[in-house]
């Protein structure tokens, strides 16, 4: 049987591994075709003789680009996670293009790595051990501060938000939660409430956590505005979309003292640099590099996904969709309404 060849942009050795791995073990026929550049509009031509594509998290696919994936018979976009920001889901399917995602690979995996940073930037983990490396073994700068009996703001409480909350009210922290909608497995658990305006919120919090989609209305959400409603020296953990937080106003709040510490894992302009070894070329980012410096600040390159369980699922679940796309059936088909701003 002819083997359905399908183009991966964005492929790095690891999820190459994953996809070969499980393809052999269902013996699939599918043959996965690696470029390692990012889906653009100087990138589409190499779409060309495709049916299938599979991109991720930094790839960008405007309208211009879906309307060149259609010209060259491009049926079908596979993402490789569950946000959808980057791509016009809109335009792709004014072109006939089918779009899937992969809704829950694993949240826990998320939503761990968040507590992690909050851990690690809150007990200084990396500052000891940056310290220590370099023959330190002093105490000095590695002061924090307990979770418990603190107040965090979740905001965003879909998978992702829910378990964080879930943990830090383990933890014994009161948790504050605001959203669009409620998450009814939150609703009943002492000593955690919605609140309906950030204004309300976020001046009671020692630690906000960022769990919301970016679109239209949650771009840049953290201004200087937000950062001037919050509590002096408060916490901010993002995992969820660097778009979310605008880094000027981040860094001038760190360095006001009105935002004590931070935890990321994604950054506004991550795009070119994320997932790439960039000893040799630098960063070339003046915010990414002033951030990067600062003790009170712990960064990581978009990796709390990255478990060999939360792979496991992403790699079956877009193998699945394929198969599902080429009978015929549509499976985890993004619509373009889930990524609207709210009315
Ligand atoms: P989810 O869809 O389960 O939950 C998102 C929640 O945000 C929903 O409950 C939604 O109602 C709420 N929301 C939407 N707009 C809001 C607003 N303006 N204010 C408050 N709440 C709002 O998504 P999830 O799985 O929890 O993931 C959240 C985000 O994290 C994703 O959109 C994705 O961009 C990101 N993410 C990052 C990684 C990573 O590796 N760093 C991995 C997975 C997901």
């Amino acid at each position: 049987m002819a083997k359905e060849r399908i183009l991966m942009y964005a492929s790095k050795q690891w999820s190459l591994n994953a996809y070969d791995y499980q393809i052999q073990k269902d013996q699939s026929p599918f043959e996965i075709v690696a470029s390692p550049d990012l889906l653009g509009e100087n990138t589409v031509h190499q779409a060309k003789g495709f049916k299938v594509v599979s991109i991720f998290v930094n790839d960008k696919l405007s309208a211009k680009t879906a309307e060149a994936l259609a010209n060259f018979g491009v049926g079908m976009v596979v993402l490789r996670c569950a946000g959808f920001d980057n791509v016009d889901v809109e335009a792709c399917t004014q072109y006939g293009i089918t779009v899937t995602r992969v809704p829950a690979y694993s949240p826990h995996a998320v939503a761990e790595f968040a507590i992690a940073l909050l851990l690690g930037v809150n007990r200084k983990i990396h500052r000891a051990s940056s310290k220590m490396l370099h023959g330190d073994f002093s105490l000095d700068g590695l002061v924090g501060w307990d979770l418990h009996g603190k107040t965090a703001g979740i905001i965003g409480t879909g998978q992702t938000g829910a378990i964080v909350a879930n943990i830090l009210h383990a933890f014994g922290m009161r948790v504050l939660c605001n959203d669009i909608y409620k998450n009814a497995s939150l609703l009943l658990i002492p000593n955690l409430t919605y609140v309906d305006s950030l204004d309300e919120m976020l001046p009671q919090c020692d630690v906000v956590s960022l769990h919301c989609p970016l679109n239209a209305h949650t771009l840049r959400m953290v201004d200087a505005e937000f950062i001037h409603k919050c509590k002096r020296g408060f916490t901010l953990l993002n995992v969820a979309r660097g778009g979310l937080v605008d880094s000027e106003a981040l860094l001038k709040g760190l360095r006001e003292g009105q935002v004590g510490a931070a935890g990321m894992d994604v950054y506004e302009n991550e795009t070119e640099i994320f997932f790439h070894d960039r000893r040799e070329a630098g960063i070339h980012d003046d915010n990414l590099g002033r951030l990067l410096l600062l003790p009170q600040v712990l960064i990581t390159p978009h990796q709390a996904f990255l478990t060999r369980d939360a792979l496991g699922t992403i790699v079956e679940t877009s193998l699945e969709s394929i198969r599902q796309y080429l009978s015929g059936k549509r499976l985890h088909e993004v619509q373009h309404s889930l990524n609207k701003a709210p009315k």
